[in-house]
């Protein structure tokens, strides 16, 4: 059996123990304290393989994409591009309709510019779920103000959970873009999006995923959601950072300008005219982060090999440990209570500040997140200035879960 497994738990044919030393990372202390490291929502760490590609790379195949022909050229472009097929595969979708870029942030500013600023104008609605962070709200504020559009919010209840019935009613004839989180970075909650792309479909209005906190923690199929844009980024799972994609249907990519001009991204310049590239390539202007995709190419091998079905299984075995310990702790309120959730858990302790905790959790070698996670309007939502975020991944283990509670008692009585 599997050793991690706890008692009453299905044995998972991964050794996770084996796993989690995949991970240099982990091994080291913090304070003089072995690390514990719940921060996964906010970057994840890498397994040697992708710090083994990413050196590989710079050691013996480093030159630029799309340019040379020698050697050296070619053997850059193929894995560059080899990194892009192994992302499509992973995703399900065509290569040709992935635009490699730094990661979400700039994938929805690419949608916000090229698809939606030149669309949209006054009287039109853009549709924002109260969730989302800030990468999926202000790009469509900037939109919204420069045509004359209207940012709309679509309302969570209490439990952290879409309003779905007041999201269908909102969906109204000027509503041309829906902007929603897969997961969410703050409550872990797991949207339906493949239902709510659905009914934006059929009321005509397009369709803008953030998948950050999705990818890297459960299978996604983005040709099954059904939506019309798809972002995510590569540092959350297990890629380096600077990278990242977002997903479009064909059409769109045909039909929009590019966001950024320069090399790459055309066939012909002139100063008559200047023909563009091809999609994906339209969209990729200037010399890309190589090493970085082919960092993430190796992180899509590694994730595959382990299985995203077995990496959301274990992760989902984690959450309800971490929640069984935190539900027993007095003063404890965990934000985000829906049935449907990712291993992301925002809490406050009564009469404990959010970044006090987590700087005396720190000292305890407890990585946490404390504050506003980029989601201001959702705190906003719940009346409170911070909260502490802990966030383990599939290479987190029971007794870490344990360590963090225990730290997490010993803190409290400081605070008290
Ligand atoms: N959306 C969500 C839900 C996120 O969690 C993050 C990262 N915290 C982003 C967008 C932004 O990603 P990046 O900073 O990699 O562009």
């Amino acid at each position: 059996m599997n050793a991690a497994a706890r008692p009453g738990q299905v044995a998972s044919p991964i050794d996770w123990q084996a796993v989690r030393a995949d991970f240099p990372l982990l091994q080291r202390q913090v304070h003089g304290k072995p690390l514990v490291y719940f921060d996964n929502a906010n970057t994840g760490q890498k397994p040697a393989t992708v710090i083994a590609a990413v050196d590989d790379f710079y050691r013996q195949h480093n030159a630029n994409v799309s340019r040379a022909v020698h050697q050296l050229g070619s053997e850059a472009t193929d894995a560059y591009e080899g990194a892009r097929g192994k992302l499509a595969a992973f995703l399900n979708v065509r290569a040709d309709e992935l635009v490699l870029c730094s990661g979400t942030t700039f994938a929805i500013n690419l949608v916000a510019y090229s698809w939606a600023l030149p669309r949209l104008q006054a009287g039109d609605t853009i549709l924002v779920s109260r969730m989302e962070h800030h990468a999926n709200i202000v790009p469509w504020q900037l939109v919204a103000e420069r045509t004359g559009a209207t940012v709309r919010v679509a309302e969570i209840l209490e439990d952290g959970s879409l309003d779905l019935d007041a999201l269908y009613a909102s969906m109204t004839a000027d509503v041309k873009l829906l902007a929603v989180a897969h997961v969410s970075n703050v409550l872990g909650m797991v949207n339906p999006v493949r239902e709510i792309c659905r009914e934006a479909r059929k009321r005509g209005i397009v369709s803008v995923v953030d998948g950050s906190q999705a990818v890297p923690h459960r299978p996604v199929d983005i040709a099954a959601i059904g939506c019309d844009f798809y972002a995510f980024t590569g540092h959350k799972m297990c890629g380096p950072t600077g990278t990242g994609a977002l997903w479009a249907r064909r059409e769109h990519l045909q039909a929009m300008p590019p966001f950024l001009g320069g090399g790459e991204m055309i066939k012909e310049v002139s100063f008559e005219g200047t023909v563009f590239n091809d999609p994906p390539h339209k969209f990729e202007a200037g010399t890309p982060n190589i090493a970085g995709f082919v960092g993430l190419g190796a992180a899509v091998d590694y994730l595959s090999t382990l299985g995203m079905a077995n990496v959301e299984a274990r992760e989902t075995e984690l959450l309800a440990h971490l929640t069984e310990e935190l539900n027993r702790i007095e003063g404890l309120r965990i934000f985000g209570r829906a049935p449907d959730k990712a291993a992301v858990v925002s809490f406050l302790l009564e009469g404990a500040h959010a970044h006090d905790l987590a700087t005396l959790l720190d000292l305890e070698g407890v990585a946490v997140r404390s504050g506003q996670h980029c989601a201001h309007p959702l705190l906003q939502f719940y009346g409170v200035a911070a909260t502490c975020r802990a966030s383990p991944a599939f290479y987190n283990t029971h007794e870490e879960i344990e360590a963090f509670v225990a730290a997490l008692c010993k803190v409290r009585k400081l605070l008290g």
